[in-house]
């Protein structure tokens, strides 16, 4: 099968288009380093099938990522019949700095000038033409988005691919033509080398790949060197050549693009709108702001404050006596999110009546098995779907307009400060949805130490199988306390798991990961409405995703649960109000008290091990937290018998009267699940991407991190003035590192002058 290879920058479209031609679903994003890994698809309306793969996203062909060397290493190794070269015509003359690197490559190549349709709409206009004469390789305007010009492109791509393709170079006028030829002389003449040309360039560029692999060359360039006089740059061939490939591409296509329309003071429409959003001053607070406003939206009983504030009037909303009560709320208006929460509240509820009332028949640990264990487990979980998606929803549009971008890019300027760059914040944003490939896309940072510390920081970046920890005991907080507001818990706990990341790496870069943060070189894509089909297709993803688990890990850690609560040591079935005897509370008993410091240890009741067990089978899914809680709930509240599977926030309230857990022991549970030790996936990811020692040395950064920050929150929370003990134990700490920061930067140059 022929094989064509999509590459181009970050950000330029790859992936949008590799999903139009192979009808896949691969993730898109608006911002650089989404794809970190290489994936295949068929495209099947040319007169043969395709196999079309889509490379990570690089600058450049001189790797210092390992995405780059993937994809680097793909073209030369694997040989593609054709590549796809995909260019950003909006950012023309950057873009073009790769094309000149892969045309040296002996293999047959076509550029994809993309995002016409965005050129268009910005007033600019583009000549593909032109462009084809001066630089010798086909250019086919595109819309990867728009679904424009895709069919002419593969039809051209088919006729180029028939045809060998030598590779060509733009140095030919460079002051360093002679020496490039010399060396691709003297490689081709031993006749073991592919890509002589590319080879060649490389070489004179003193690539670290290059160097390794021709070791006798060496020698060549280094004669060369000695001779060459260059009063700009020294002997720095990388720069003389970088240059040249620069002033060749201005030279010739800087007149392809005129530029788009922009009022007297040269601003486009998103720089406009990036003045505000991006600004020194409002950028934070506007963030906050649009955060918040996202997390009010899906979980606020009471939106807009409408009923604080009076408009509503009591009762207004209330539906009673219809089947509706209490859907939309009652005196103030529920948000979007809590409405449909309710709604498949009430529907799991009626379908566990009806299926305990068809096993009527059957004896009485089947049915608990059933409506406990099962559905109590899955159902506590899948109420929380609606509001899941809807955040999810809410974060693609923000993601997908261009604004989360923006967020790195804010919150860059403020933590270089600290020695943290922001393109480390990109993965960690990805977090939001799942560890998992956020974890995969620190391949993006090129610095080991920052990778590390961001790898173990992403987790507290709270994904989507913890919400259902937050909005569960959030709800369950709000209903037995009578205090606080969902929206606000939820908010303020993303905050702190946020607030916490950015301390871990200050501390680390500070300790043991010290280094200068790479600079951020990340160029912010231009605003443009969300696309309805994208968004879609994220949110399926996210059915799909859950849907999968509930009935596979957590239906099995439900069921395993709900035995090892049912059963005593001698595998007897234990009568009523006897859990305290089961294989379960024997195991969370005994762990129980080392989680005292933070409040749902030793002082709690006899249930109180429940909170731990919990806790334990979060380790698994991270949604299992909330569906151990409900698969226990009934149980607990009203003996064995219970047969009622209870949704996430009833099961917590059940389990809130039954133990007497307090509420700073509830904050500091959560808190506590969402800093700890991720879920299994996760773990595993971090331990592939990690060396050995470095993974265990997580293990541990997790659990203290985890450990530390519940006990702070259960003792501050209940003793107020213990703040002070704290704020002495941390400003004793900052001043130590900064004493001993002191010293050794002292030590480092000395090594150095030696
Ligand atoms: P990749 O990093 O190269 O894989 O780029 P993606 O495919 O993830 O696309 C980056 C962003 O550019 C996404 O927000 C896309 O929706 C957007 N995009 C891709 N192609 C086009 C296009 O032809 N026109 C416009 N206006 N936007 C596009
Ligand atoms: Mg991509």
């Amino acid at each position: 099968m022929l094989k064509f290879a999509l590459a181009g920058n970050p950000n330029s479209g790859k992936t949008t288009l590799f999903n139009n031609l192979t009808g896949s679903t691969a993730h898109v994003g608006n911002w650089p380093g989404v794809t970190v890994d290489k994936k295949e698809g068929t495209y099947k309306k040319c007169a043969e099938p395709i196999s079309i793969v889509d490379l990570p996203g690089i600058y450049s062909l001189s790797p210092y990522t390992p995405e780059e060397i993937i994809t680097r290493n793909f073209i030369l190794d694997e040989q593609p019949d054709c590549v796809i070269n995909i260019v950003d015509a909006t950012n023309l003359e950057r873009n073009l700095y790769l094309t000149t690197q892969i045309m040296e490559i002996d293999v047959p190549m076509i550029i994809a000038l993309n995002m016409i349709d965005e050129v268009k709409k910005s007033g600019a206009t583009i000549d593909g033409k032109t462009m084809e004469e001066k630089i010798g390789i086909p250019v086919v305007e595109i819309s990867a988005l728009k679904g424009i010009g895709i069919d002419l492109l593969m039809k051209r791509a088919y006729e180029v691919c028939k045809e060998k393709r030598k590779g060509t170079t733009v140095l030919k006028n460079s002051a360093l033509s002679h020496l490039i030829n010399d060396v691709k002389i003297a490689l081709s003449g031993s006749g073991k080398v592919d890509n002589p040309l590319f080879h060649a360039i490389k070489l004179v560029e003193m690539d670290v790949l290059e160097k390794e692999a021709h070791k006798e060359l060496i020698k060549l360039v280094d004669d060369f060197k000695e001779t060459f006089d260059d009063d700009v740059f020294g002997s720095d061939f990388e720069a003389v050549v970088a240059d040249s490939r620069y002033k060749y591409i201005s030279a010739n296509f800087s007149t392809v693009l005129t530029k788009p329309k922009s009022d007297d003071k040269g601003f486009t429409k998103s720089d406009k709108i990036d003045l505000i959003l991006t600004h020194k001053w409002w950028g934070i607070p506007i963030f906050l702001i649009i955060m918040f406003a996202v997390f009010h939206l899906t979980f606020s009983e009471d939106l807009f404050y409408l009923g604080t504030l009076g408009i509503i009037p009591d009762n207004f909303v209330s539906l009673k006596g219809t089947i509706f009560e209490g859907l939309l709320g009652s005196g103030a208006v529920n948000s979007p999110g809590v409405i449909l929460f309710n709604f498949l509240d009430s529907c799991t509820g009626a379908l566990n009546d009806i299926i305990v009332a068809a096993m009527e028949n059957n004896s009485q640990w089947a049915v608990s098995l059933v409506s406990d264990g099962i559905l109590g487990g899955i159902f506590s979980i899948l109420s929380f779907l609606p509001q899941i998606l809807i955040l999810f929803l809410f974060f693609s549009i923000l993601e997908d307009s261009g604004y989360m971008a923006r967020a790195a890019f804010i919150l860059d300027r403020i933590f270089r400060k600290f020695g943290l760059s922001g393109r480390a914040f990109l993965p960690m944003i990805m977090g939001f949805g799942c560890s998992v490939p956020a974890m995969i896309n620190t391949r993006t940072l090129a610095d080991e130490n920052e990778r590390t510390a961001t790898i173990r920081v992403i987790p507290f970046f709270s994904c989507g199988a913890k919400l259902p920890i937050l909005t569960a005991i959030a709800g369950g907080i709000v209903m037995q306390f009578g205090v606080g507001n969902a929206d606000v818990i939820t908010y303020s706990m993303y905050i702190l798991g946020i607030t916490v990341a950015v301390l871990s790496v200050m501390f680390m870069k500070n300790t043991t990961m010290k280094g200068d943060s790479s600079p951020f070189i990340m160029e912010l894509p231009a605003y443009h409405s969300p696309q309805f089909k994208n968004l879609m297709l994220h949110l399926w993803d996210k059915v799909k995703h859950f849907i999968k688990k509930a009935f596979t890990i957590i239906l099995a850690s439900s069921i395993v649960i709900w035995f090892i609560s049912h059963f005593s040591w001698n595998w007897e079935y234990l009568p009523e109000k006897q859990i305290n005897e089961s294989i379960l509370a024997g195991i969370g008993q005994l762990i129980q008290p080392i989680f005292t410091p933070l409040g749902f240890g030793s002082q709690l009741k006899s249930f109180g091990w429940v909170f731990v067990v919990a806790a334990i089978t979060g380790l698994i899914a991270k949604e299992n937290v909330i569906a151990t809680l409900g698969t226990l709930a009934a149980t607990i509240s009203s003996g064995f018998v219970a047969n009622e599977a209870l949704g996430g926030i009833d099961s917590v309230t059940q389990i809130i009267n039954a133990t007497e857990i307090t509420i700073p022991a509830l904050l500091a549970f959560i808190a506590f699940n969402m800093t700890t030790i991720p879920c299994f996936a996760a773990v595993a990811t971090a331990k592939a991407e990690l060396s050995k020692k470095r993974f265990n040395y997580t293990l541990l950064f997790w659990l203290a991190v985890s450990y530390i920050v519940g006990s702070v929150i259960y003792i501050t929370g209940s003793w107020w003035w213990s703040v002070f003990i704290f704020a002495v134990i941390a400003f004793v700490t900052v001043i130590g590192i900064v004493l001993k920061n002191r010293y050794k930067p002292a030590v480092k140059k000395q090594k150095e002058n030696n």
